[in-house]
This record gives structure tokens, C-alpha cells and sequence, in this order.
């Protein structure tokens, strides 16, 4: 007898019954009743399990389909002339819970990966389990595609797209006065978040330059009032309002600051202390920003990838990262992107979707829905498709 396996030979989970695990198994102890079984790996066909209590230290039972035969092991110390109680157990809870059991039984997972496949346009596809897979999250098991690239065109999200994409911001703002000493902003992370706020200091210069403790904040409101033009007055209002909205969405605020009339240094601290050794100097720029889309047939999908071009210059969405909602990193540049009808695609694009795989199938919704709404705004050009009804 082996010491720790148990083997149903030529049974797979998907034609076994509940009344079956009787026949192969134990009666499990009250002790185990209310056992939580989760799994610690789980793959197709193969499945370890814990099993949770808070009162006993209790083994891990390992499940696996290995062709044609369903081999449980246990490391406790009961003789597996049958199954011990674990895999008793564990075998039960596979059987009556799908989340589970469609790891293990093929014709389920199909059904559930066709179904999933429908938004995709795929369901016709072949062999489905060459794009599709399980994961294993918050105890439910979701079907996924194996390339994060590839996305779904349905109502659902086709309406999310919408929402994000065209979705308009808003505002602006107006200001006052100042006189200039050695004043610095600096783009400060806030602690323990991946927020950021932007605060005045007021700092020394060394001979040679360089920004010295101690750092002494300014509020931006006080400054108004030291300040005559216009532009420097609206600067420390901007200032002051993007302060108070966290969302960095005050595009008019946000126009204002890149303007900088004073031409005050910009730093970024990684840290939420300031100290002369976090702060890494920043450029803040205006330049016109237009989104390029290319679809490329990469079969069986069309791949669609997105760039932007700014001052001229090509760079992959893929390749930058975008700042404080507005704007665009490359290297120590900050490129506001001022036109709100924009900023939400580029964001879009740059965040999620650098790059997407769409079915075929799928293609025409998602050129009618979603590129053509966005085709006065965006360069879009189709490599390989011949575009329809022109
Ligand atoms: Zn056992």
C-alpha cells in the first residue's frame, strides 16, 4: 500500500457523483466538517489543497488527472487501502463545487470558455484552450485570456471604452502677484499612496547651484499678493487650486503651471520628506500631442497599437508613462497633454491598452464603435485591412 497516494484508476472527476467519493473514501470526522478547503496551487488537472482550520494542523492532499487515472496524495498517516479522510474530503468539495471541478472536468471548462469567448468573438473558434484559460481569484473562477492583449467587443465593453474615452474634463482658474527668491516646486509623493501633491518651497542655493535644506513650504495664496502680472498672479492661484484637487484634472490650472512665468525649478521627490538627495529635477512642457493608431493583421487577430507624436517625434504608448493624470514621462520631461478631449484616449491607451488583439469576427463593432468616433482626433491607419464602406 502506498504510504500517501491513492489512485482511482480510469476515473476523471467529471463522471464521478458525490455517492461515488463513499465508495473510494472514509466518513470524514466531525473535526473536518468545517474545514475551509482552498487551493494553495491550482492548474488544469492539477490542484493542491489546504485545508484551513484554526484549531489542528491538517495536511495538504494533492489532486492530479494523470491520463486516464485521478491520483490523490495525502501526507497524513492513515494506510490508503481507500481514501483517507483529506482526500475524501477534498474530493467531495471538488465534486460539488464548480469553481473547482472545472479545473478537472474538460467538458465544463469548454462550455464555460465558449461561453466566455462569445464577447470576443471566438466562440466558433477550434481549440479554444489555445487562447483561453482559468484563474483562480477572490474563490471564483474566472475565464481569461491567455494573451492580456486580447479583448473583448461586446455592449459591456464597448460602453466602458466610450465612457473612458470620451469622457470630457473640464475647468480653469485666475491669478496674482509675487516677487521671486529661490522658490522650487516640487511634485511630493505622498506616504504610504501613489498620490502626489505639488507644494512651494522656498529653498537656498549653493554658489554652484545646487538646492539646500532648509526647505520652508510657501502657501501659493500668500504669494498672490507679492505678484503684479497677470500671468503670475494666475500662476500662484493655479497653484493653490491644483493643491486642493487631488484629481489633477484642472486643465486650465494645470496650463498655468507648465507656463511657469517665473521659471521656477520643478522637482519630483519620491520620498514624502523633502531633502535635497530626493529631489530629482523635472521639465514641465506644453507640445502638441496627437495619438496614432496602426491595425495590423497578426493572424488569427488584428493587432492595434497606439503611439503618440509630440514635437514631431514618434514614441511607442507602450514605452511612456503617464504622470499626475495629464501628463506624458519621457525621461525627465513632463508633456502636458492640454486637450481634454484627448487626454482620456491617450490615458486610456498609455495605461491599459498599449497594445490590443481583436478576433476578427469582432473587428467591424470595434472599428465602428470605437475608432471611427475617434477618427477626427487620431491618426488612424489600417495596414493590411481595406477599409469598408469608406
Ligand atoms: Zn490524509
Amino acid at each position: 500500500m502506498h504510504p500517501q497516494t491513492y489512485i482511482l484508476k480510469n476515473h476523471e472527476i467529471g463522471k464521478l457523483t458525490y455517492a461515488d467519493t463513499f465508495r473510494y473514501g472514509v466518513e470524514i470526522s466531525s473535526g473536518l466538517k468545517n474545514v475551509d478547503v482552498q487551493p494553495l496551487n491550482i492548474e488544469i488537472d492539477n490542484v493542491l489543497f489546504a485545508l484551513n482550520s484554526q484549531s489542528k494542523n491538517l495536511p495538504d492532499v494533492a489532486v492530479s488527472q494523470i491520463a486516464s487515472d485521478l491520483v490523490l496524495t495525502c501526507g497524513c498517516a492513515a494506510v490508503k487501502n481507500t481514501l483517507c479522510e483529506h482526500q475524501t474530503l477534498v474530493l467531495q468539495t471538488i465534486i460539488s463545487k464548480p469553481d473547482f471541478k472545472i479545473f478537472f472536468d474538460k467538458n465544463l471548462r469548454l462550455e464555460k470558455i465558449k461561453k466566455a469567448a462569445e464577447a470576443y468573438g471566438m466562440a466558433e473558434e477550434e481549440d479554444l484552450e489555445k487562447y483561453f484559460g482559468l484563474k483562480y481569484a477572490d474563490r471564483q473562477t474566472y475565464v481569461v485570456p491567455l494573451n492580456p492583449e486580447l479583448i473583448p467587443v461586446d455592449e459591456k465593453s464597448t460602453s466602458f471604452f466610450k465612457s473612458k474615452l470620451f469622457a470630457k474634463n473640464i475647468e480653469s482658474t485666475e491669478t496674482e502677484k509675487n516677487e521671486t527668491t529661490q522658490q522650487i516646486l516640487v511634485f511630493r509623493r505622498n506616504k504610504f499612496q501613489e498620490t502626489y501633491s505639488l507644494e512651494l518651497y522656498e529653498a537656498t542655493l549653493t554658489k554652484n547651484g545646487k538646492i539646500k535644506a532648509p526647505f520652508s513650504q510657501i502657501d501659493p495664496l500668500n504669494e498672490v499678493w507679492n505678484h503684479e502680472k497677470p500671468e503670475e498672479i494666475r500662476f500662484f492661484t493655479a497653484l493653490a487650486k491644483v493643491q486642493k484637487n487631488t484629481e489633477w484634472n484642472d486643465n486650465q490650472a494645470i496650463g498655468s503651471l507648465v507656463k511657469n512665468p517665473l521659471s521656477l525649478s520643478y522637482f519630483i521627490s519620491e520620498n514624502d520628506t523633502i531633502s535635497a538627495s530626493n529631489l530629482i529635477t523635472v521639465k514641465l512642457e506644453n507640445a502638441s500631442v496627437g495619438l496614432n493608431i496602426k491595425v495590423n493583421l497578426k493572424e488569427p487577430f488584428y493587432e492595434v497599437t497606439t503611439s503618440v507624436t509630440i514635437n514631431e517625434h514618434i514614441y511607442s504608448l507602450q514605452d511612456l508613462k503617464i504622470r499626475f493624470n495629464c501628463f506624458l514621462q519621457i525621461g525627465d520631461r513632463f508633456v502636458f497633454i492640454s486637450d481634454a478631449e484627448m487626454l482620456p484616449t491617450v490615458k486610456y491607451f498609455s495605461e491599459k491598452r498599449a497594445t490590443m488583439l481583436i478576433y476578427p469576427s469582432k473587428f467591424e463593432l470595434f472599428r465602428k464603435e470605437i475608432l471611427d468616433a475617434m477618427s477626427d482626433k487620431v491618426s488612424i491607419e489600417y495596414a493590411f485591412i481595406k477599409k469598408k464602406n469608406e
